[in-house]
């Protein structure tokens, strides 16, 4: 236990440290609780601080815990004060977070994997392929150092208000982390982030949406639809080959909501392929009787997706069949799009080949040559 608690003991809730500390360190469960205030109170990032921590604990803790922050590599500034920060992780990867500044409040948006495996033919990190999981401590860490980037930017009043696993990686596909992070995070005894303002967007693993809503904590669930039907589904996300359409619905229809929640729909709008209103229709007889809002989002363009942003009147004429039926609809706003923080984007500019040019959409399941497909 003590090898990979060595380099992982920001990613330990506090009953995993207790057990360590007495385990390793032979410490009493105070000592356990002492140090994890110091980690995910106070954001201490190496065990000298610890100054209520026995002079001999912090020596031996300073020995065998590994506390190093994740490096920030570089940081880009939107010209409307999003920022997108760029970590490099302990093996050299590089995963991105932005911050996204919206009145008094801040949200972040996080990565929970290295790239990702599902392909999603409209997302810019589905050409980098999968890399790895993101550990729990990579995965709060990001949270600590987006939390003070945000008060450097914005002011020493600004906390971030809301965490949305957007980021890189399908959260559910690192269902043991992501929700090992979500326990440090919300710990009052640590950070003590509200659960009720963390959500986690699944493109739609039913399997995993299950065991979530089986957890003893309630976070937002937002799900990453995109098309109205399997056809148009199983080519812009090819989960929907494993899970399609109906099965994924029935699985959110049986997701524990509080009095009050509801379930976001995130839908893409890509020009030509899911914009049109028969779509619309679709998605609200898909969504009828469900307690839920919908997000659509003008596809932001990069140039290794075949696909076009869909023209303005046709978004407005999405949105408002589906107020029509009686749907919480917005059209999000394209925030940070100029550093490729918008969503969909991220990875996006370290990927572009210089002169490439955008195919035409096909919708034969098939990527366009030059991207790497990914099982
Ligand atoms: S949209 Fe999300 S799940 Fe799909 S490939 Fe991109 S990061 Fe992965």
């Amino acid at each position: 236990m003590s090898d990979v608690a060595k380099s992982k003991l920001r990613g330990l809730t506090l009953p995993e440290l207790e057990a360590w500390v007495q385990s390793t360190l032979g410490a009493k469960r105070f000592h356990a609780q002492q140090i994890f205030r110091w980690i995910h109170a106070t954001g201490a990032t190496s065990a000298e601080g610890m100054t209520d921590v026995a002079k001999e604990l912090r020596a031996r803790l300073a020995e065998i815990a590994d506390l190093e922050p994740l490096a920030t590599d570089l940081v880009q500034v939107s010209a409307d004060g999003t920022r997108k920060i760029r970590f490099k992780t302990h093996d050299g990867r590089f995963i991105e977070s932005v911050l996204i500044p919206e009145g008094d409040k801040v949200t972040q948006c996080i990565s929970s994997q290295v790239g990702c495996a599902l392909d999603c033919t409209f997302c810019a990190t589905a050409s980098l392929g999968f890399g790895r999981n993101l550990g729990a401590d990579e995965i709060v860490e990001q949270v600590y150092r987006g939390a003070a980037l945000a008060r450097e930017a914005y002011g020493e009043e600004r906390r971030i208000t809301n965490l949305v696993f957007m980021g890189m990686g399908e959260p559910l596909h690192n269902y043991e982390h992501v929700v090992r992070a979500v326990r440090i995070l919300t710990d009052q005894r640590g950070m003590n982030f509200s659960s009720r303002r963390i959500t986690v967007s699944t493109a739609g693993m039913v399997p995993q949406i299950a065991k979530l809503g089986r957890e003893d904590f309630q976070v937002n669930l937002a799900i990453s639809l995109n098309a109205s039907d399997d056809k148009t589904r199983d080519v812009v996300m090819p989960i929907n080959k494993k899970w399609p359409i109906a099965e994924l619905i029935g699985a959110i229809k049986k997701f524990p909501l509080q009095r009050r929640r509801f379930v976001m729909f995130e839908y893409v709008l890509l020009g030509g392929v899911n914009d049109s209103l028969e779509d619309a229709v679709r998605v609200a007889r898909l969504l009828k009787g469900m307690p839920c809002k919908v997000n659509l989002l003008p596809w932001n363009p990069h140039p290794l997706a075949p696909y076009q942003r869909p023209e303005k009147d046709k978004v407005v004429a999405f949105q408002r069949a589906l107020m029509d039926r009686g749907f919480a609809v917005y059209i999000r706003k394209t925030r940070g799009d100029d550093i490729d923080a918008a969503c969909g984007q991220l990875a996006a500019r370290e990927l572009q080949p210089a002169g490439s040019e955008r195919p035409a959409l096909e919708l034969s399941g098939r990527r366009p040559a030059g991207l790497r497909v990914v099982a």
